[in-house]
């Protein structure tokens, strides 16, 4: 945690911060291990970021007074990430990694290749996500939390969500085998398409390819979804 998350329920009126939840508590205790008349960095759930005074830690709160919160956050990529459904726990990771990124438009989408049991993992539940983002948000030091849309259908998504999302991006899909590099350094709002653990099928691509997208391939070696995702972010943008 680079940064201590506020929620603007935490804040009062007079300028002093109030957090009781126990993740933030033992975080503050036992990993920063911080200790009245600390000075850490702050920042407010979808606003700005600063500097608050340490002055009570106790098992049930941590007081602070804010000093400073002029700082916006970060700028956000200007992507738009179509997730196909990973396994429950590569998609806590991969929804970590994403958010420290800089991500802020996730869909996760069912594909032939996504087992239809990972749609009923508790880490698709809205809390689990949430905390996922948190964690993303708090390693980054980012305030702006991504909005996570699931997309249950291939089909549906191809024929109703994917025209309107590629109307004003660049639409790029990441599969082994493409004959075109992946771009590097490219500042347009893009959509980017990563598929399952067992890759798109063919009719897949096809259809993608058919819709606007343009294939692209990150060399010879195949990567975890989370590896490709975070090179594939850090080479396009
Ligand atoms: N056997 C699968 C295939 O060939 O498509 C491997 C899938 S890979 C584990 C999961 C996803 O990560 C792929 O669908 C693709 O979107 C992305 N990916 C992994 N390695 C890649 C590479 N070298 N080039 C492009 N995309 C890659």
């Amino acid at each position: 945690m680079n940064l201590i998350l506020l929620d603007p329920n935490d804040l009062t009126d007079d300028g002093y911060v109030c957090i009781t939840d126990p993740r933030r508590l033992t975080h503050l205790r036992d990993v920063h291990r911080s200790t009245p008349g600390d000075l850490l960095t702050v920042g407010v759930q979808g606003g700005n970021m600063g500097k608050a005074l340490l002055k009570e830690l106790t098992a049930e709160r941590a007081y602070f007074k804010l000093e400073t919160l002029e700082e916006p956050p970060p700028p956000p990529l200007p992507v738009h990430l179509v997730l196909a459904l990973p396994r429950p726990r590569m998609l806590a990771r991969t929804l970590e990694h994403v958010t420290a990124l800089g991500v802020k438009e996730i869909t996760l989408l069912h594909t032939k290749r996504v087992e239809k049991s990972y749609w009923q993992s508790p880490e698709l539940r809205p809390d689990k996500i949430h905390q996922h983002l948190l964690l993303g948000l708090e390693q980054a030091r980012d305030t702006q939390l991504p909005i996570v849309t699931l997309s249950k259908g291939f089909r549906p998504f191809l024929e109703q969500q994917l025209p309107g999302l590629l109307s004003q991006r660049r639409g790029l899909l990441a599969h082994p085998g493409m004959p075109n590099a992946c771009p590097r350094n490219i500042n347009e709002p893009t959509l980017l398409l990563v598929g399952p653990e067992g890759g798109f099928i063919n009719w897949e691509v096809e259809q993608l390819l058919a819709a606007g997208c343009e294939g692209m391939h990150l060399g010879p070696r195949i990567l975890r979804v989370e590896t490709a995702v975070t090179a594939l972010l850090s080479r396009l943008f």
